[in-house]
């Protein structure tokens, strides 16, 4: 045995509804984590206001495992919410490393041995996993997906590689970096590119949860691409005054033609559906532009309330 100290590892686990899961989920992380020496793994449960059992199962094994944690919300805050709670845990804890991981053993335990490996052979300070396919995903959430990607790299401040997920191992440096950064509404996946650090990937196949259903809608995954998207960008006001600008430079050509028009033949009556073309026009446009401001002004408003990310109901890590 070697007579360095173990590194702490914290396993982050945001749960909400994994009643059914929780139990062989920790089962099967155990198998993996038990064989691997140098390291001391603890685990962070948060139960994100479920409403079934998952709250009672993370307690049961947190009273049988003294490496078991668990932090529970008063509500539903959402996944963002419980990660940002559990590596503000780990950071209030000094540990040396943090991996997230979900509890619906998608994304597979077995990884994060070679997480670590990956992280003592190169030195990085994050090794992230990557789905290299999409197999048994709904085809729309797929192709949106792609879209998102693809729109998200070209015009936003940060480039988020296709296929990433939220299973991450990290080092303190990059848990007290995103730890640092206060915003409500949070999109980890740009937040992981924005803070910045050697990230090393891994890759892995889809595999489908072992029971439940997932938490996102159609209507929900586009409202957080589209919340993630400004949150990183702010190249739509930019097209904005572009376009504005544009419209502005060719309403003014139109109108020296018109006067010209005038003075050269003579005066014109008709014109009338051209009058309404460009008042329908236009009348879109302003309805576009301020709906898009006000995308950005609504997340404004919200984030000056400095409303906490989360709200704690039970913790067994404030004592
Ligand atoms: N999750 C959460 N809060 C939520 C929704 C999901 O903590 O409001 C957890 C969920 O329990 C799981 C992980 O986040 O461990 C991923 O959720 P899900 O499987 O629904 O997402 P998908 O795998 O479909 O992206
Ligand atoms: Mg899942």
């Amino acid at each position: 045995m070697s007579e360095k100290k173990s590194r702490m590892i914290d396993i982050i686990v945001p749960c909400y509804n994994e009643g059914r899961n929780i139990d062989i989920f920790f089962d099967d992380v155990q198998a993996v984590v038990s064989g691997i020496e140098g390291y001391e793994f603890s685990y962070i449960f948060v139960d994100d206001g479920s409403e079934d059992s998952s709250f009672d199962n993370i307690k049961e094994i947190a009273a049988e495992n003294d490496c078991v944690h668990y932090i529970s919300f008063s509500r539903n805050f959402g996944k963002e919410a419980a990660m940002y709670a559990g590596l503000k845990a780990a950071n209030d804890r000094a540990s040396d490393f943090a991996v997230i991981i979900d509890a619906d053993l998608q994304h597979p335990p077995k990884l994060i041995e070679d997480m670590i490996r990956k992280i003592e052979e190169t030195g990085c300070d994050s090794c992230a996993a990557r789905r290299v396919t999409r197999k048994g995903e709904p085809r729309v959430r797929s192709i949106f997906a792609r879209a998102f990607y693809k729109i998200m790299n070209r015009y936003s401040d940060i480039e988020i590689i296709d296929g990433a997920v939220d299973f991450r191992l990290m080092n303190r440096k990059m848990i007290k970096a995103i730890v640092s950064m206060p915003e409500n509404q949070r999109f980890s996946k740009g937040i992981f590119a924005w803070v910045g650090f050697h990230t090393e990937w891994i890759e892995f196949e889809n595999v489908e949860r072992i029971s439940g259903e997932s938490k996102w809608s159609v209507w929900g995954l586009t409202k957080y691409a589209i919340a993630g998207f400004i949150d990183f960008a702010a190249s739509p006001l930019k097209a904005i005054g572009v376009f504005g600008g544009l419209t502005t430079l060719g309403s003014a050509i139109y109108l020296i033609i018109e006067i010209l028009k005038t003075l050269i033949v003579g005066k014109d009556v008709p014109g009338y559906a051209s009058i309404i073309c460009l008042i329908l026009f236009f009348g879109g446009l302003v309805t576009a532009v301020l709906s898009i401001m006000g995308e950005y002004i609504g997340r404004m408003y919200m984030e000056t309330k400095g409303r906490p990310i989360y709200i704690e109901k039970e913790s067994d890590l404030d004592e």
